[in-house]
């Protein structure tokens, strides 16, 4: 593995003829915005790109532009090594542990580039810029681009998908990650064609049954630790018709007592997916405990347990971290 500096992976991606791009399954809108904006840079630059996830793609980001072009290889029970030939293989939001079989699809001795914004970076990339400050994936892209070639190289439709990026990983410039230059990356792209209230009009917008499964999730919600911590639990059952619980967390995580916000979803009978969000408390490293990771407020993980083993577990780990007894 080699750290690079921003622009040295700039060129290092510009070298190469023919690239995939790709982000962590459990696509979400950091992903998505920074893998299709830096795909749109890089067809602009004459380059053969193509984005590829391992996972099904939230429709609610049909929106931006490429949205239709990407390649889904999770409903292909089998896939051949090397099946999709190409020059470099570039990882955004994530590192190369979580991004399916994307990397065996291409084959495992193509080039990696690693791009990401997480301290559980397993840096096991061939190359890697990875930087936890910044708030966005997204944000780095742009950085990238401008980088590169100027604010000439950013368009309309690359402008519309970092935008996005940018605005789910900071809720919207509300979360402790938001920092001036991510105001400043945003005020340049709302300059380059993004529009923010459609945007955020767009992302807002829900399906009935998602509604109706937040009003039955809201249902479950316990408190535990004097309040401290709160929790959404989703059964099978709740969740297996419904495309996406984006959002469901932020009804305990508001909650004024609340510490660390806690949703465990049975995404599959008997394999729960958590997710963990704190006001300041690294809720990352609960995540690790259980194999997964994140960031310090905002991090995730999937226990192969039935979601009331999986929620005892989880809670106790919590507690613990909340409590101050974490690392006793
Ligand atoms: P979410 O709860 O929204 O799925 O994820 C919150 C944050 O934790 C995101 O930055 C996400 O990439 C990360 N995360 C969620 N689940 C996992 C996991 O299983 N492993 C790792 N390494 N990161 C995760
Ligand atoms: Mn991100």
């Amino acid at each position: 593995m080699q750290k690079l500096t921003l622009i040295e992976a700039g060129q290092k991606i510009l070298e190469a003829g023919n690239i995939v791009i790709t982000a962590h399954v459990s696509p979400d809108g950091d992903g998505i915005g920074s893998a299709l904006g830096l795909c749109h840079y890089l067809r602009n630059r004459g380059k053969a790109a193509q984005v590829v996830f391992d996972d099904r793609l939230p429709i609610a980001f049909r929106f931006l532009k490429g949205y239709e072009e990407i390649e889904d290889i999770s409903d292909r029970p089998e896939i051949q090594p090397g099946e999709r030939p190409a020059d470099l293989l570039v990882v955004l939001d994530t590192d190369l542990g979580r991004v399916g079989r994307v990397r065996e699809y291409v084959g495992k001795d193509v080039t990696t580039v690693n791009i990401d914004h997480h301290r559980t970076n397993d840096e096991q990339a061939d190359y890697l810029f990875c930087d936890y400050r910044i708030a966005a994936v997204a944000e780095i892209i742009y950085e990238l681009i401008v980088g590169l070639s100027g604010q000439e190289g950013l368009t309309k439709d690359i402008a519309d998908c970092l935008y996005t990026g940018i605005c789910t990983d900071t809720g919207f410039f509300r979360y402790s990650n938001t920092r001036p230059a991510t105001h400043r990356a945003a005020a340049a792209l709302v300059e380059a064609g993004a529009e923010p209230s459609v945007i955020s009009e767009t992302l807002d917008a829900r399906p009935a049954d998602r509604q109706r499964a937040l009003a039955a999730a809201v249902q479950t919600m316990e408190l535990f630790a004097d309040g401290k911590i709160g929790g959404i639990f989703l059964p099978y059952e709740l969740v297996k018709d419904i495309e996406s619980t984006e959002g469901f967390i932020d009804f305990v995580r508001v909650i004024d007592t609340v510490e660390v916000a806690v949703m465990i979803k049975e995404s599959q009978p008997g394999r729960c997916k958590a997710s963990l969000r704190s006001k300041g408390m690294d809720v990352g490293s609960v995540a690790m405990q259980f194999g997964g990771g994140g960031h310090y407020r905002a991090a995730g993980c999937t226990v192969e347990e039935p979601l009331s083993a999986a929620k005892a577990k989880i809670i106790e780990a919590v507690t613990a971290l909340v409590e101050g007894k974490a690392h006793e």
